[in-house]
């Protein structure tokens, strides 16, 4: 019953399931990283443009939990792309984080049209050199943008995130990581919200004596996926997290991959997307 970690290409690892902050105001994520740390999780999901990590900073100092127990994640955002830019947003994110180093930094989007995110990932090599982002990895990025960045550095990202939920699976995408030893972080797991009202999930969560949520998680979990749900109501940020002590059966299993559906990405396709 214990949480699962997946190890990264860098030789540290991650908790398998996080808390995601994004849509949560200062105010509200500081109770709502501190209810994630209480009931368990060691592993916040955080960005700039989500302008709160003041309050994910003042949830972890809340909690009392050792900053070293837990893996904090951080993204640069678009208009901070280039290699000085990054630099500087780096310090600004650990500044308002009130920590000196992030365990994960991730280039947001790959924000392509501006052709500045190969030099900004040659800034995260740096950081990561410097022991200041512990791990250096991208979200959003399509495979050749992250042939790209390996081409032009070597260093390969340890995690690409991306939306990822049971009717949008990205197999090719994932099939693509996984022969480049990188790990595949899901955004937007629960679909927003809209698949717990899935009538297959909620059959499949009644007869397991389960929560849609539940089973949605741990389907990314037998995925061999990392997922950061988002809640700031503690009873379901502890419902969330409460995904040790079982597993989907292989049959079950089947039954949730057959959801998949091209057509059900919600957020912008990050081949286009600014
Ligand atoms: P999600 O799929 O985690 O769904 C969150 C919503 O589901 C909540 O607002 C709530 O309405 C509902 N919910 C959560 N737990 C529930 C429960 N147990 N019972 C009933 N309802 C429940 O959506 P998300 O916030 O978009 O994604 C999760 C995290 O992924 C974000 O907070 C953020 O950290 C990250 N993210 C990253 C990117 C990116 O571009 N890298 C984009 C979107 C999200």
């Amino acid at each position: 019953t214990d949480q699962t970690h997946i190890a990264l290409n860098d030789g540290a690892r991650i908790p398998q399931v996080g808390l995601g902050v994004w849509q949560t105001p200062n105010d509200e994520a500081a109770p709502a990283v501190k209810a994630a740390l209480d009931a368990g999780y060691r592993h916040i999901d955080t960005a700039a443009v989500y302008e709160n990590e003041e309050g994910v900073g003042e949830g972890i100092r809340q909690s009392g939990t050792a900053r070293s127990d837990i893996f904090l994640t951080t993204k640069l955002w678009n208009t901070e792309q280039g290699y000085d830019q990054t630099l500087r947003a780096f310090d600004a994110s650990l500044k308002r984080l009130g920590t000196d180093y992030v365990d994960l930094y991730l280039i947001h989007w790959p924000s392509a049209h501006r052709e500045l995110f190969v030099d900004t990932w040659k800034a995260f090599v740096k950081l990561q050199e410097e022991g200041r982002a512990k791990s250096i990895g991208v979200s959003n990025f399509c495979p050749e943008h992250i042939e790209r960045i390996v081409a032009e550095t070597g260093v390969v990202p340890v995690i690409n995130q991306i939306e990822l939920h049971p009717d949008f699976q990205q197999r090719e995408t994932r099939a693509f990581h996984e022969k480049h030893k990188i790990v595949t972080q899901s955004w937007s797991p629960l679909g927003q919200g809209k698949l717990l009202g899935h009538p297959v999930i909620a059959e499949m969560a009644s007869r397991l004596g389960r929560t849609p949520a539940q089973v949605i998680i741990r389907w990314h979990i037998d995925n061999g996926l990392v997922v950061i749900p988002k809640s700031v109501t503690p009873s379901r940020i502890v419902e969330n997290f409460n995904v040790f002590d079982f597993k989907i059966s292989a049959e079950d299993m089947k039954i949730l991959n057959a959801l998949d559906d091209a057509g059900a990405r919600i957020g912008p396709d990050p081949m286009t997307a600014s």
